[in-house]
């Protein structure tokens, strides 16, 4: 299909979306409107994240539920082990198989204490991602996604112990690694030569991040060990109060992250909406993917 061709012509190019469930009427009502604006791109799947703790369990069980109803989408439900029992987190999983969805994003999840505090395990729960893996595998066939981190997650030791907790997932049955977003690309084409040379050979999709807002995301970024670099900061620099600037800006980042990205060899990209469908809309567009007539009408 000539239309979702690299910009070199010669390289198929797939994506994903990462969308969050809405929390009111009018958070649900512009979360549909993403959706329609984006599913016409034909996504590899959409995925749908779990509120901290596992507080968005009803809500994120909704959401896929309705895209399976409602439209040809392949959705994937995140899921962690945070202040849950085993038996509780195995209750959703078969929720999930029941209605249908066929994909979940595993994490273990943040500390109950937010970022930055130590994780401790739920008595009587899945104890790290790895064993989340394993105990979704039993349940069910399901496709399994797990988190990468190429700057390393914050509680690491290092990108070596972050490998090795990698191929454990890989080893309890995980298919695919979605990266935490990065500024930097050279970071991500490194980790991706470290985990080639480790003998991981699963898809390491890089996640990208529309920076609609650099004050949010510089504030998220640091929480989560993505580095934010100075010429990135200095690219918003003086537009705190220009909205219409910044996004613009961000179309330009985010482009030229992505066609980089391209040109080292990259076919799969997996986009942190944050439920806003323009941004994600137009680099699609420039990645050489236009809307598909059939899952328009759908
Ligand atoms: P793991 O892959 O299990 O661990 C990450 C790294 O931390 C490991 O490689 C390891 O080196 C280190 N580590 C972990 N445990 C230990 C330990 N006990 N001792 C030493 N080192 C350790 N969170 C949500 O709440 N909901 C979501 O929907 C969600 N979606 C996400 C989607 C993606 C693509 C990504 C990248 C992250 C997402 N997160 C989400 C965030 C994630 O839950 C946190 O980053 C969490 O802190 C780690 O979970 P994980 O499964 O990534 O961890």
């Amino acid at each position: 299909d000539i239309s979702r061709l690299s910009r070199t012509g010669k390289r198929p190019i797939r994506v994903s979306f990462e969308f969050f469930p809405p929390k009111t009427q009018e958070m649900e009502t512009s979360l549909w409107q993403a959706i329609e604006r984006l599913a016409p791109i034909g996504p590899s799947f959409v995925s749908v994240t779990y509120g901290a703790g596992g507080s968005t369990r009803e809500r994120t069980h909704a959401t896929v539920a309705r895209m399976l109803r409602e439209t040809c989408l392949k959705p994937a439900a995140h899921l962690t082990c945070v202040a849950a029992t085993k038996e509780q987190v195995d209750e959703v999983v078969r929720a999930y198989y029941d209605v249908g969805v066929r994909h979940i994003v595993a994490l273990r999840g943040d500390p109950t204490g937010g970022i930055g505090s130590t994780y401790e395990p739920h008595p009587g729960g899945y104890e790290t991602s790895t064993a989340l893996v394993a105990g979704i595998r039993r349940i069910g066939d399901f496709e399994i996604s797990v988190s990468a981190y190429p700057e390393k997650h914050p509680e690491s030791a290092g990108i070596d112990a972050d490998i090795d907790v990698l191929k454990a997932k890989i080893d309890a049955g995980a298919t695919r690694a979605i990266t935490q977003f990065f500024f930097e690309n050279t970071a991500y084409l490194r980790y991706l030569d470290r985990v080639r040379a480790a003998g991981i050979d699963i898809p390491i999709v890089p996640g990208i991040v529309p920076v609609e807002n650099f004050r949010q995301t510089a504030a998220f970024a640091k929480k989560t060990g993505a580095h934010v670099p100075q010429w990135l900061a200095d690219r918003f620099d003086g537009l705190e109060d220009d909205a219409a600037t910044r996004r613009l800006i961000a179309a330009a980042v985010a482009a030229e992250q992505v066609l980089d990205l391209v040109d080292h060899g990259v076919e799969d990209f997996h986009f942190y909406t944050m439920n806003k469908p323009e941004l994600v809309f137009a680099i699609c567009h420039l990645l050489g993917l236009r809307p598909q007539p059939a899952q328009q009408a759908a």
